[in-house]
């Protein structure tokens, strides 16, 4: 809880998005008011499904919102496999249903994005939301008072500012300077597929990873098994649009997918108008703040998708973040020197182990790819990546503090 000797600074949130809900979530329940400026109008069901591993289950109980998310989410069972993508060899199979809470404490889920914003809403106050209000500016003023100004003309002169206003982020751009993020070559199809249209195996609830030359598709069940969310990755061309509305055809994700297991046709063809955008691309930052302001999710360290991290990294950081402002409500600065100095070295390894998996997913077939496949059966993923799963933002802050 915020020390009550020191007046609480005034926190302005920028971005209402999974990143900057938690952040508002964890900060109220360390005793912290915030206001999230969101620029969409409205809470829109965009986006698709999500993968919700250990590290971020155990930060939805902690904020209290587990059970609620447990109604709306799939809890995988059958497991975690890796298919060849020709004909559906089995390379790797983790029985998650009983491994995932024996080795970290906390079960894996699948979840509709919608789901999981909806979630952290109710863990915001109400009225701690200001949707409509895109920021176009942030500047400091003599004294190091951040100035935000919004398209709507008005401005707030906050304490503190979080920047969690995603890949594209304006704080971004006044923080560590205005780069564009890189094309990475990559494009992702994405589609909701309803339960009843989908192939038996597609409904199983395991999360199911078909790898092959180039590309690679996943598919799992959302939204309490009503549906199936499928995403997939292939060489994007020139097709650069990032959005998360940009739509393809069902003949374009299926030309891409030619001569793979006929299994998966079956499941392309029942996905309607897929999505499709191209996978845009950071550099690690090396710091993230500028005196009291800071920057949190994909704004700070946007990643491959190709661990299911990204959305989970923005839960932790909104966990530490709020209690390094609790600590030193007196200097924000500090405080979020120490968030980030906390927070840096994990996002960065994330980012490159997820950059890294684009190659090892897509080997073309050959020795390589035979010595991968050979290692999913040394290797245990679930275990492999335990600094991942076993994460507790509390023993971070600890050992920081030498009180553990
Ligand atoms: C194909 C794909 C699959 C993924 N799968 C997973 C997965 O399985 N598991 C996982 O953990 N993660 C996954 N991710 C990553 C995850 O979606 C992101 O890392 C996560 O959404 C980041 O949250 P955020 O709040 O930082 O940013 P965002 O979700 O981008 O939210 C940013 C918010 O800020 C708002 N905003 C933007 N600019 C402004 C502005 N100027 N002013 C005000 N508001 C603004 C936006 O409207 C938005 O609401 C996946 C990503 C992709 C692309």
């Amino acid at each position: 809880m915020a020390d009550a000797g020191a007046e609480s600074p005034r926190i302005a949130i920028l971005g209402g998005g999974i990143g900057g809900l938690a952040a508002a979530a964890f900060l109220r329940r360390e005793g912290m008011a915030a206001t999230v400026y969101e620029q969409a109008p409205e809470l829109k069901e965009v986006g698709a499904g999500l993968v919700v591993a250990p590290n971020a289950v155990r930060l939805l109980r902690r904020l209290g919102v587990l059970e609620d998310f447990l109604r709306r989410a799939v809890r995988l069972g059958t497991g975690w496999e890796f298919r060849r993508w020709q004909n559906g060899t089995v390379l790797s199979a983790e029985d998650l249903a009983s491994a995932c809470e024996r080795l970290y404490g906390e079960h894996t889920y699948t979840a509709h994005r919608a789901d999981l914003l909806e979630v952290l809403r109710s863990a915001v106050p109400d009225g701690g939301v200001r949707r409509g209000k895109r920021c176009v500016d942030l500047t400091f003023r003599d004294g190091g008072r951040p100035v935000v100004r919004f398209a709507d003309g008005g401005t707030a002169e906050p304490d503190v500012v979080i920047g969690a206003d995603g890949i594209h982020s304006v704080v971004r751009g006044t923080i560590a300077g205005c780069s564009p993020a890189a094309y990475s070559g990559l494009c992702a199809f994405r589609a909701l597929v309803p339960s009843e249209r989908a192939p038996a195996f597609a409904r199983r609830e395991a999360q199911t990873l078909w790898i092959g030359p180039g590309r690679h598709l996943v598919h799992y069940p959302v939204s309490a098994g009503r549906l199936v969310n499928l995403v997939a990755f292939a060489p994007a061309g020139d097709e650069a649009v990032e959005s998360w509305t940009a739509t393809a055809t069902v003949e374009e994700f299926l030309a891409e997918f030619e001569g793979w297991d006929p299994r998966l046709t079956e499941l392309i063809r029942a996905a309607g108008t897929p999505g499709r955008w191209a996978l845009l691309d950071r550099a690690p930052l090396r710091s993230w703040s500028q005196g009291p302001a800071t920057l949190l999710g994909d704004a700070a360290h946007p990643m491959f998708p190709f661990f299911a991290q990204g959305a989970a990294q923005a839960v932790e950081d909104a966990a530490v973040l709020a209690r390094c402002l609790a600590d030193g409500p007196g200097d924000p600065p500090g405080a979020l020197r120490r968030y980030e100095a906390l927070r840096i070295p994990r996002t960065t390894r994330l980012q490159e182990v997820s950059h890294a998996r684009s190659f090892v997913n897509h080997l073309p077939d050959g020795p390589e790819q035979r010595a991968r496949d050979a290692s999913f059966t040394d290797a245990d993923p679930l275990v492999a990546n335990g600094w991942i799963y076993g994460y507790d933002p509390d023993d971070a802050l600890a050992e920081s503090t030498g009180t553990r």
